[in-house]
């Protein structure tokens, strides 16, 4: 099967993109690669409305349609990805934050999202809001998720994917999230801005880095709400792409209404419109993920 690079979508004329959407309906593409080992990643970006959860719940749904086995850890209070994956998150269900106070296992408070039996979600309950204070006072405060994704408490779901949504704060959830994993995927947003802050969070990993976890690197940037009709999106990307080099996804999320439709139906993109243009490009930026961890080239 022929594909456009996943590089141009953004660029498709609308006649391209039609072409492509019938072929790939008729022709349900083949399993992804699993990686060479379990991937724990972070998705942090101390902005908020970036697209972090919007890339969570997107990439995660589209590596489970495609064979492999996917957790999202909903580590934000607002609870966003828990609501796109349609499961139960009303205050007093077990939740990431029994995890984090020791109480609930993984395993126990992790439900199965509705769009894909290989998809799993812990979700966040507004009980999380005070967690980033309470947190300050307790025992290994910034190593309490890592201690949580233990191996055999991720054995227990057996995920080739862990995707940690954090909160728009470089507070210590975010800390959390990023002494639990051995990577970091950033959302940068193709707009004014965008590389404000970037700097920022660049210090902090490399603060957890030298102190809590010698292990992480930022593997991954992901360019997202790409408006074509703008010179400033063009400009954006190729200055990321010339900061950031292969780190960065060759496929480019266009700003698309149907994404964030998605999230009022309680759906990732994936499940709400397949075949449309955010839905497509969310596949392509997972089998760029997926084949990066097998360690193959495309
Ligand atoms: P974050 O988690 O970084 O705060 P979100 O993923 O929640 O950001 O995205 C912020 C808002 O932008 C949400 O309303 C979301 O639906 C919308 N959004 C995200 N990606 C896109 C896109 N590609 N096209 C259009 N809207 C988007
Ligand atoms: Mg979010």
């Amino acid at each position: 099967m022929t594909q456009p690079s996943p590089a141009s979508v953004a660029g498709w004329t609308p006649i391209a993109e039609e072409a492509a959407r019938a072929t790939r309906m008729k022709h349900p593409e083949a399993p992804f690669p699993r990686p060479t080992h379990r991937r724990v990643m972070t998705v942090a970006n101390q902005k908020g409305g970036v697209g972090k959860t919007t890339s969570t719940v997107n990439l995660a749904a589209a590596l489970a349609m495609h064979g492999l086995r996917v957790l999202v850890i909903d580590l934000d209070p607002q609870g966003n990805a828990s609501t796109a994956l349609g499961v139960d998150h009303r205050s007093g269900t077990p939740s990431v934050y029994e995890v984090l106070l020791g109480e609930v296992t993984l395993a126990d408070a992790a439900q199965t999202s509705d769009q894909s039996d290989l998809l799993f979600c812990v979700p966040a309950t507004i009980d999380l809001a005070g967690a980033e204070i309470e947190l300050v006072s307790m025992a290994g405060r910034e190593s309490r998720l890592k201690e949580a994704l233990s191996d055999e408490a991720l054995d227990q779901l057996n995920p080739d994917y862990v995707f940690i949504d954090c909160p728009p704060s470089l507070g210590l959830l975010t800390v959390n999230a990023m002494v639990a994993a051995q990577e970091v995927l950033i959302p940068i947003q193709c707009e004014y801005y965008a590389l404000e802050g970037l700097s920022q969070l660049l210090r902090n990993i490399e603060l957890v880095q030298s102190h809590l976890n010698r292990a992480l690197t930022v593997s991954t940037i992901l360019l997202t709400m790409y408006d074509g009709r703008t010179k400033l999106a063009d400009q954006v990307t190729s200055e990321v792409r010339h900061h950031f080099g292969d780190t960065v996804l060759k496929t480019v999320i266009p700003r698309s209404v149907k994404v964030s439709e998605a999230p009022g139906y309680g759906q990732t993109v994936l499940a709400y419109d397949p075949g449309s243009r955010g839905a497509m490009s969310y596949l392509d930026a997972a089998r760029e993920v997926a084949f990066r961890g097998a360690g193959v080239e495309q």
